[in-house]
């Protein structure tokens, strides 16, 4: 009886949880779930992919809790076996070698949520998007490979899967796979001990899509390296289509020549960080997904105090979310700054940076002087390092434009603004620039 009361509980919870979150997050997130085995101390359940352990894990930790056996440690004690890895690992075992392979649905690798729908536009991203529908319109027919590079939490892994949401639905007879770099590598090992190589080989080189992450993965691995690279190497010939994220550019991987060659055969795009509007923007989008309601002017605060990247926004409204639903209250500034103390805390630092570190640290870079940035020369050698210091103030000093902008010898607001826009649209494309950027942060926050 003891055993059926974790499976009740169970049924309550998703009861419960139907009556909290919309009928489309029911449907995506908690009605594929299958319960394996229940007893009086755990439940074991199956769930299609690890995003959706994630997301259980990572929304509905504390409310698991409420209602399922505990671990000693306060956590829910719950199994989660992953579906789409007992599929491949009988996929692998079962077929004789010489059976084609079944087709294995992309939306089993894919996070549901990670669409181009739940993306949010920005100067910082504008660039590799409608790189990423032009790959998602004709594959293998615009740049191939499509390489996009950023730092951790920009959206790399979301458009990358959202390219193969996209091809799914729109060119239903394309195979399409969506690998880590981790899971290949881990392929490889599998296929070796088992002497299946050729099949691994026959299986990624009939693919028509191929989607990489995090290629940074494959560095220092030179036998992986070399499989891969043939890999690469035949679907690009047949003219199927690559897309690969990483967290740097080709050449500054440590890859082999042949291997960064290949990568920069196509499309090189680098994915940056949002700035202050589209911080607002993505973070009103995940407030609504999560049926949070946000004020214009605490999304502000918000995306004003979290800016390095979007994970962290999204670790802003999760923490958030849990909170004001548990204690069923509405989001207020002082809320904000109870429950997310610690990820605000951090931009003290950037309040510190004042406009003269900003001019004498851009003086050093492109070897001019302060009292150059302040005058009205427009000679290029002077103006440009004059627009990145103003591009900078803005990016790293909460100040108001007026007040920024006044520092600059007296300049305008208009100025300090066009300035602003022409450097953050040129760092889309310009990697040098977006180098030296980095550098000059980097010294100005030291
Ligand atoms: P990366 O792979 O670059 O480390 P991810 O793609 O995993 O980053 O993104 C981290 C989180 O931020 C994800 O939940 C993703 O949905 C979200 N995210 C990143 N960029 C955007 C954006 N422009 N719009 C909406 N969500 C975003
Ligand atoms: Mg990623």
């Amino acid at each position: 009886m003891l055993a059926c009361s974790t499976q009740d509980t169970w049924q309550q919870f998703l009861e419960f949880i139907k009556q909290r979150c919309g009928k489309a997050e029911y449907e995506n997130w908690f009605a594929p779930i299958k319960v394996l085995e229940a007893t009086d101390s755990s439940l074991s359940i199956e769930v299609p992919n690890i995003f959706v352990r994630e997301y259980l894990m990572d929304n509905y930790k504390e409310d698991l809790a409420s209602f399922l056996p505990l671990k000693s440690n306060g956590d829910p004690s719950i199994q989660f076996v992953i579906a789409e890895q007992v599929a491949k690992q009988e996929e692998v075992v079962e077929l004789p070698s010489n059976a084609p392979q079944e087709d294995i649905s992309p939306n089993q690798s894919l996070n549901p949520s990670y669409t181009f729908e739940n993306f949010i536009e920005g100067p910082s991203n504008q660039f590799i998007k409608s790189a990423s529908l032009g790959v998602s319109h004709r594959p293998g027919k615009s740049y191939n490979p499509l390489f996009i590079h950023g730092g951790v939490g920009l959206g790399k892994t979301h458009l990358l899967h959202a390219i193969g949401h996209y091809i799914a639905k729109s060119h239903k007879k394309l195979r399409i796979e969506c690998i880590t770099t981790e899971g290949f590598v881990n392929d490889l090992v599998f296929h070796l001990r088992n002497k299946s190589i050729d099949k691994m080989k026959r299986h990624y080189r009939s693919l028509d899509v191929l989607l990489v992450d995090d290629i940074q993965f494959l560095q220092n691995r030179m036998n992986f390296e070399e499989e891969f690279c043939n890999t690469f190497e035949a679907l690009i010939n047949q003219n199927k289509q690559i897309v690969i994220t990483s967290d740097k550019p080709p050449g500054q991987l440590k890859l082999s020549e042949r291997m960064i060659a290949r990568m920069e055969w196509g499309l090189v795009a680098h994915i940056g960080v949002p700035d202050l509007e589209t911080r607002v923007a993505i973070l009103q989008h995940k407030a609504e997904l999560r049926g949070i309601s946000l004020s214009s002017k605490i999304a502000f605060f918000i995306a004003e105090h979290v800016f390095s990247n979007v994970r962290q926004l999204e670790g802003a409204i999760n923490k958030l979310g849990a909170y004001c639903k548990l204690m069923r209250l509405e989001v207020t500034q002082d809320i904000v700054e109870q429950t997310l103390g610690e990820l605000l805390q951090k931009t003290s630092q950037k309040k510190n940076v004042s406009v003269e570190t900003i001019l004498t640290s851009v003086a050093e870079m492109y070897n001019v002087r302060v009292s150059d940035l302040k005058g009205t020369s427009r000679a290029k050698e002077v103006a440009f390092p004059r627009q990145i210091a103003m591009y900078l103030a803005k990016e790293l000093i909460s100040d108001p434009i007026m007040k920024l902008a006044s520092s600059f010898g007296g300049k305008t607001h208009s100025t300090l603004l066009h300035a602003w826009k022409k450097i953050g649209k040129q760092l889309e494309s310009d990697e040098t620039l977006r180098r030296q950027v980095e550098m000059t942060k980097q010294n100005i926050q030291a």
